[in-house]
């Protein structure tokens, strides 16, 4: 079961979880403004309602997770995304995240490869309001050629390599974040696209997320 009622209680929850994540060092504004703006505990069973605002992952359908807040706000930022950029997120979850790009002004194309969750986003009742958000169903290392370039790339599970298909798929100067490593601990990398194809690396802090797996499960 699901709440769709978003409640003073509610936004000052969200005002304490924006000062929270400034403590952690997270500085750009149009990024705390946008988790100021998104109602979070609308991705969540009711169940999770009065923890929706603490600084933690919490658990979704298919054994995934809603990443935690810090971590959606840390890739957000690494990402510079600018209105009307074309941004492909892989491991669309909750769509939490994807709204997040979608509240910056991307246009966003979001991939999930558990149909169960997937499917949740036909109905999800903020879909209307964020048309600049697509989603699909399928496989992450794939990306999406019909639609390429992008501007700026997002993976938000643990990738074991860096899958090259979606870096053909980035434009000259486009930018990647993504967690690299197959343990328990990724590190989070930016990478960005040079004239001849290759990329730069930038290393950020490690983090911990769920599995990018290979192919679709129904
Ligand atoms: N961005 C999400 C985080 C969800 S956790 C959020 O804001 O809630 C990571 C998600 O990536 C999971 O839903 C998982 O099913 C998905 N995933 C893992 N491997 C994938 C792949 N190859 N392609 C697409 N999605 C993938």
């Amino acid at each position: 079961m699901r709440s769709f009622e978003d409640t003073y209680r509610h936004k000052g929850l969200r005002m304490q979880l924006v000062k929270v994540l400034k403590e952690k060092g997270i500085t750009d504004e149009r990024v705390l403004t946008a988790i100021q703006n998104i109602p979070r505990h609308y991705f969540m069973d009711s169940a999770f309602d009065k923890i929706a605002y603490e600084d933690r992952a919490f658990p979704i359908d298919a054994d995934q997770t809603i990443s935690q807040p810090y971590t959606v706000a840390y890739q957000s930022q690494l990402l510079e995304v600018k209105p009307l950029e074309k941004v492909l997120e892989i491991g669309t979850g909750s769509g939490y995240q994807a709204i997040v790009l979608g509240e910056l002004g991307a246009n966003v194309f979001t991939i999930e490869r558990q149909k169960k969750l997937f499917d949740v986003h036909r109905r999800f009742i903020l879909r209307d309001k964020y048309p600049r958000i697509k989603y699909f169903y399928g496989d992450g290392f794939e990306g999406l050629p019909t639609f390429a370039p992008f501007d700026k790339v997002i993976i938000t599970a643990a990738a074991p390599y860096i899958p090259p298909r979606l870096v053909q798929q980035m434009r000259t100067g486009g930018k990647m974040v993504i967690p690299v490593g197959e343990g328990h601990v990724q590190r989070m990398l930016r990478l960005t696209k040079q004239a001849d194809g290759t990329t730069t690396e930038e290393i950020f802090e490690n983090f911990s997320f769920v599995p990018m797996l290979e192919g679709k499960n129904s």
